[in-house]
């Protein structure tokens, strides 16, 4: 495992790292969540990814108890949260989600507590808050920076202005701003970081930990021939994501993938892990899996990212034919 700074910030970070979303709490036993943790750690990830809203707060019990019980050193690993969507669902009371100071410092502390830690290594914004003014989001994150509760903090899928916007404010008062943003990265969707926060790469240092690397599993490629019906994409209320992300378009890329993984000697999730790996601006690919043997083959991508030469990358491109188009200004 290698370790990568989390952007300009003296944080390192493991290139792979393992999320809890849909699984810890929800599709997945406790016993199988400490199996993944555990492999993962052994491996040498030392980052694990979680937000209030996963499984609402259930995600972050499951995670806290196996840490409390491996009694892995506190300075070996790196928990975060995320704040915005609450624990509440549809049922949340006005400041019960958001970005607002009362909601930020709540949900801290509510984390910490789920998690059983003392404080947070990394603490997300996990989308941006249009009725909130980022400036009071900004100080809201500097105060638990220094009450010792977060290290570093960032965002989740905001826009690049958004991201600039707090980073301004955060110069502007001599405040911590955000180190890291975490948005959607693998072969189908690569505008944000392809293009959109380059400015913020070259000219402030931003990390990223980048989610679904596999498309909820689609580039797995499991979904080629087959229709699995144990996955995330059947469990009941998860529609809405299979729509958006299994479709016949989806479906013909990742068949054309699997042609040139094979060719390598690669499965079709090593290849697609070693794309996300492989791009600079990626400070860590994260992890999904539902089975210790998936993350067991996705661990081995980083071997692959070797494989993956200029002529390799072409192929891919020529298959994606989604590059995202450098702004003309
Ligand atoms: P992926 O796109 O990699 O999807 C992971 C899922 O794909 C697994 O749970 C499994 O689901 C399937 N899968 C993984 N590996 C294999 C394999 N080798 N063979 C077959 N199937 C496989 O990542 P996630 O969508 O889980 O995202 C990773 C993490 O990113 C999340 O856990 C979370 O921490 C974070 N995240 C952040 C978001 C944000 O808004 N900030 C949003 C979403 C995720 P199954 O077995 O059910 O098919």
């Amino acid at each position: 495992m290698q370790y990568r700074r989390l952007g300009s910030s003296g944080l390192q970070i493991s290139e792979l790292s393992l999320g809890s979303w849909l699984t810890f709490g929800k599709q997945i036993d406790d016993q199988t969540a400490e199996e993944l943790m555990t492999i993962a750690y052994e491996a040498g990830i030392n980052f694990f990814d979680n937000a209030e809203i996963y499984a609402r707060g259930r995600s972050e019990i499951v995670m806290g108890n196996i840490l409390a019980k491996k009694s892995w050193d506190r300075s070996s690993y790196l928990v975060s949260s995320k704040v915005f969507f609450g624990t509440e669902g549809k049922d949340a009371k006005p400041n019960q989600r958001g970005l607002s100071r009362k909601h930020i410092i709540e949900g801290c502390h509510a984390a910490l507590q789920r998690l059983q830690v003392d404080y947070l290594d990394l603490y997300f914004c996990h989308r941006a808050d249009k009725q909130t003014p980022i400036e009071e989001t900004v100080w809201a994150m500097h105060q638990l920076v220094l009450q010792g509760k977060i290290l570093y903090w960032g965002t989740s899928e905001w826009d690049a202005s958004e991201i600039m916007e707090a980073i301004s404010i955060a110069k502007q008062h001599h405040l911590i701003g955000p180190v890291v943003e975490q948005p959607q990265y693998n072969l189908f969707v690569r505008e944000k970081l392809e293009r959109d926060y380059m400015h913020l790469f070259k000219h402030h240092g931003l990390g990223t930990t980048i989610w679904s690397p596999l498309a909820s599993g689609v580039l797995s490629g499991k979904y080629n021939d087959l229709q699995p019906n144990d996955t995330r994409l059947h469990m009941e209320g998860m529609e809405w994501l299979r729509d958006r992300v299994l479709n016949d378009r989806a479906l013909e890329k990742s068949r054309e993938l699997q042609i040139i993984a094979s060719e390598l000697g690669l499965t079709s999730p090593l290849l697609s892990l070693a794309w996300c790996l492989k791009n600079p601006n990626v400070s860590t690919v994260i992890l999904g899996a539902s089975k210790p043997a998936q993350l067991k083959e996705n661990l081995k991508c980083i071997g692959a990212v070797d494989l993956l030469t200029d002529e390799v990358m072409q192929r891919i491109e020529v298959v994606m034919s989604n590059k995202p188009k450098a702004d003309s200004f």
